[in-house]
């Protein structure tokens, strides 16, 4: 398995993550137990700063919340001085109760409510990213009834799309999101937009795919944006303030992963700026909005190795104590991952097993034929690059508790999301009063 960040092996021979040891951590907190590197998530933002520094544009980088979204990490986001980007009013009410400002915030969505765009207009984000024309109208609607104005970015669709190795030019635009390019739609949702008295029009995003590795996929969406961006001046005199190229760029999950690094995206695109853009009266803001990138690699999942089933000649099934409901990647992408024996990380691997989550689904397998030492009951299993999309997509299915989410650096651990509890499982359930039981069979509190 990678090490990436803090991650090392200690002289007992246990992997140990920003000073901690991981064996002692899953005693104190039990398991499954996700392990968050702060050193790390902060290196990686300031990679993507630095980098943009370097290239002398006027530039924002956003987080991207939707990867990992908790009151703590918004403090981390907020202390580094990043734009955050939520797609919900759940990922907005975090960030504002935890005390980020609002006017570096905003907000993505193909489908926000009525109930999201006043709730982030009361409070004042920066700006909409708006992703059709339903949007338009109806945030200018609430924008006039409020008698405020609201900043607008439109959201594109380049007709480009990207995917970790490969992209390609779609020339179709079969996608739910955004405005399409080649059909005319973006031209046309520009003239709409100027027509609105009380949205302001800055500019554009666009955003090609996730988990992307090369970086001509990123020149080429910024060639198309730039012949538009042209076009939108001559046509309408539109000066375009901001360009958000997006998120999506690629970490390192498993062994055959080749990323690059923050830098080669952001020189990549500001190259990309300087040759496209530059007969543009006003060169605009340059945005990006990462969240795998920066919080992927940090994350850590702990599990207690349970049930071992051999079945002869074919596999040996290793059953953990957490799964799809803390790790939905593999059951719904087939995500691959690399895992190690946390008490036992020097020993070399001599065996090679199918790591099955706890779930009643046949599809619960969160590694296949994974090299490992002779595994028995009470290890501890050690799954890497689980900081993006694993907590925020974690569910109860089977009345699972979510597990507890740690903070670690300088050999400090911190709970920044208790494990739920059994009472938490039941609390939002109600029994009608027809259906009350006589009396309570388990003692609950
Ligand atoms: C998901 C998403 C991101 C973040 O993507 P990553 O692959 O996590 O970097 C950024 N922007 C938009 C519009 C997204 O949908």
């Amino acid at each position: 398995m990678y090490l990436h960040g803090t991650s090392r092996i200690n002289a007992r021979g246990h992997l140990e993550i920003g000073g901690c040891d991981t064996v002692e951590l899953a005693q104190r907190y039990g398991t499954p137990l996700y392990i968050m590197d702060e050193a790390l998530i902060r290196e990686k933002m300031r990679a993507f700063v630095d980098a943009f520094q370097d290239t002398g544009l006027a530039f924002r980088v956003a987080y991207a919340s939707k990867a990992f979204s908790t009151l703590a990490m918004c403090r981390i986001v907020d202390e580094e001085g990043l734009m955050l980007d939520v797609v919900s009013e759940g990922e907005l009410y975090t960030a504002l109760s935890a005390g980020f400002p609002a006017e570096r915030i905003y907000f993505h969505g193909n489908n926000k409510t009525p109930q999201e765009l006043e709730f982030a207009l009361d409070e004042g984000i920066y700006l909409f990213v708006v992703d059709n024309f339903d949007e338009l109208m109806l945030l200018e609607h609430i924008a006039k009834e409020k008698e405020k104005r609201a900043r607008i970015i439109l959201r594109i669709t380049p007709g480009v799309e990207a995917y970790t190795h490969k992209y390609i030019q779609t020339g179709k635009e079969d996608s739910k999101f955004g405005f399409g390019l080649d059909s005319g739609q973006a031209l046309e949702g520009v003239r709409q937009a100027l027509e609105c008295t009380h949205l302001d029009l800055m500019g554009f995003h666009c955003h090609i795919g996730s988990q992307i590795f090369e970086t001509e996929a990123f020149q080429l969406t910024i060639a198309k944006m730039g012949q538009f961006i042209k076009t939108c001046y001559e046509r309408y005199g539109l000066v375009t303030r901001i360009f958000n190229t997006g998120g999506g760029f690629g970490i390192r999950y498993h062994k055959d992963d080749a990323p690059k690094e923050a830098r080669d995206y952001v020189q990549a695109i500001a190259e990309a700026v300087r040759k496209y853009l530059h007969d543009l009266p006003v060169l605009p803001e340059i945005w990006i909005e990462p969240g795998r990138y920066i919080v992927g690699e940090a994350g850590t999942t702990l599990y207690t190795i349970g049930a071992i089933k051999e079945v002869p000649g074919i596999r040996k099934y290793v059953s953990i104590d957490g799964g799809m409901s803390d790790n939905l990647r593999p059951a719904l992408y087939q995500a691959k991952y690399e895992a190690m024996l946390a008490n036992r990380a020097q020993e070399s691997a001599t065996e090679t097993v199918t790591i099955a989550g706890k779930a009643c689904e046949e599809g619960d397998i969160l590694i296949w034929d994974l090299k490992l030492p002779q595994v028995k009951q009470g290890d501890i299993l050690a799954v890497n690059c689980t900081g993006a999309y694993n907590f925020s997509m974690a569910n109860n299915y089977n009345r699972v508790r979510r597990p507890a989410v740690l903070f670690v650096k300088d050999g400090q651990a911190e709970v920044v999301v208790e494990r739920e509890t059994l009472q938490d499982v039941i609390a939002r359930d109600r029994i009608p009063a027809r259906l009350a039981p006589k009396k309570a069979s388990v003692t609950v509190g």
